[in-house]
């Protein structure tokens, strides 16, 4: 049985101000039956973390390095996010692919880093919309699992999130179909090459909202969603968590 997950991913958005969402987001789900995750800008992290000490809210990064410290100006070790609180870590957004031209090699060794040091990793992968045209999805999933998941990884420290790159932030969404087809896709290629594979959580992500999250969860082997802009605020993360909950 996999536990359901709601992650919300501030991307470079909200200073100490957006605390109080977090705040409203803990006092609307007191014992909620699902995880929820929120990933804040590095330099939420410890105020986060220490406003969610005595609630099953979790706090993660959004990105970490794959040395465990030294001579890397600007970059976060897993042992600086497991100090500031968080438990999880997301590795691999097509952000940081395009923005930072990470590759496979690179995120399956932040992943073994962070897998390391006792974080979950968020794993993310995802077709752009030319690969998809070009009848290519299932295929450039193969590939990025294939490289970007460390051989150590399992139900319990592992979640992939199927991002097709071309609905992040867009308000374009794949179909129910399309969406089952690579979860099922995700699926098969985890529970054949890890042991625990059944288990581990494939969270949808790409501009879900309250008013179509329902319809997404109904679909097999979707087990939550990673979620952007609709997380910044505790009002639109409650409407995907309420949808979430009776999923
Ligand atoms: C994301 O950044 O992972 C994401 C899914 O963003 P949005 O929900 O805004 O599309």
């Amino acid at each position: 049985m996999r536990r359901k997950l709601a992650a919300g991913n501030w991307k470079m958005n909200g200073t100490h101000a957006a605390l109080t969402e977090v705040e409203a987001l803990m006092a609307a789900y007191p014992d909620p039956s699902v995880d929820l995750l929120i990933c804040p800008p590095a330099t939420l992290l410890s105020s986060m973390t220490e406003r969610a000490a005595n609630h099953p809210l979790e706090i993660g990064g959004q990105d970490v390095h794959f040395n465990t410290s030294g001579a890397h100006t600007g970059e976060i070790s897993a042992d600086m996010l497991a100090d500031a609180g968080a438990s999880y870590v997301i590795v691999g957004h097509s952000e940081r692919r395009t923005d930072n031209a990470e590759d496979d090699a690179l995120i399956q060794s932040k992943a073994a880093a962070a897998q390391d040091r006792g974080l979950i990793t968020v794993i993310c992968i995802g077709e752009t919309l030319a690969q998809r045209d070009a009848g290519e999805t299932l295929a450039v999933l193969s590939d990025q699992l294939t490289q970007s998941l460390p051989a150590g990884s399992t139900a319990d420290n592992t979640v992939i999130a199927y991002e097709p790159v071309w609905a992040i932030g867009t308000g374009k969404v794949p179909t129910n179909a399309q969406i089952g087809e690579a979860h099922a896709h995700v699926r098969a290629h985890v529970a054949q090459g890890f042991e625990t594979g059944d288990g581990m959580r494939i969270l949808y992500g790409g501009s879900v909202k309250g008013s179509n999250a329902a319809e997404i969860f109904a679909i097999p082997d979707v087990d939550g969603a990673l979620v952007g802009g609709a997380s910044l605020k505790a009002a639109d993360f409650g409407a995907i968590i309420d949808a979430l909950i009776v999923a």
